[in-house]
């Protein structure tokens, strides 16, 4: 069986990362999405252990001193993280896990011992005029915090050339396919499929036997 691997989403806030990673487990359900943890409020509709596990400060602190964390950095005054036990559950058992994370956590996963079983996209939208009318027609954040959020925006943006793929999320039906391909095409790396070993061997097996 393969290892699962770190499909690493990033991008700036509002350029549709969690669209895509909704429509990516939707097509795959067998796709495991990494809950991370934050010490930020909940929007309305977010629930505690589906989009985030809601944390106090100390409590994530305690995440953190106790290495359970896989990465994590401040975003936006507030403190986000990758629970690491079940990334490495998933991989034991085959199954992808896919992150909605930012640059500094991208980096982390890249630089730590999973590097190698990491592809990392990074999501660019198609102008700035775009992206903020995206984090506006979320409609679930404060003025202050899209200001916050826009200004935040160029410094992710300056990371794209970190990742191994970049897609422009103009159209969602196109970025999306694009995304399904980079999935496809890394799972049928070589290094990715160990059963092959046994196949051709197989294979050589029947050469033999004409
Ligand atoms: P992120 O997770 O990167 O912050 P979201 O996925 O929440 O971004 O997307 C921000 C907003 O933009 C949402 O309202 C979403 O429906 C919308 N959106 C995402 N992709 C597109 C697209 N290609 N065209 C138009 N709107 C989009
Ligand atoms: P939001 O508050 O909009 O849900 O997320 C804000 C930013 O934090 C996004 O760029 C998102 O990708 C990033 N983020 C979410 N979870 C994590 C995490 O576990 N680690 C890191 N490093 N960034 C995260």
């Amino acid at each position: 069986m393969r290892r699962g691997l770190l499909l690493i989403l990033s991008s700036p806030s509002g350029a549709g990362k969690s669209t895509l990673s909704r429509r990516i487990m939707d097509w795959d359900p067998t796709i495991r999405f990494s809950v991370s943890a934050t010490t930020r409020a909940p929007r309305q509709g977010e629930q505690d252990g589906r989009e985030y596990y809601f944390r106090t400060r100390e409590e994530f602190q305690d995440l953190v001193a106790n290495g359970q964390m896989l990465e994590h950095a401040e975003v936006f005054g507030n403190f986000y993280g990758s629970p690491r036990g079940p990334v490495e559950q998933a991989m034991i058992e085959g199954r992808d896990t896919l992150f909605d994370i930012d640059w500094q956590g991208g980096q982390q996963i890249r630089n730590s011992a999973l590097g190698r079983d990491v592809v990392s996209v990074f999501v660019l939208p198609p102008s700035i005029a775009e992206l903020e009318r995206r984090l506006r027609g979320r409609a679930q954040d404060s003025e202050e915090v899209i200001a916050g959020r826009m200004s935040k925006s160029r410094d992710e943006i300056s990371h794209w050339a970190e990742y191994d793929y970049v897609l422009v999320n103009n159209d969602i039906d196109t970025a999306e396919q694009e995304l399904r391909t980079i999935l496809m095409a890394e799972r049928l790396r070589r290094d990715r499929q160990p059963m092959l070993n046994d196949f051709v061997r197989g294979l050589n097996g029947e050469f033999e036997r004409r």
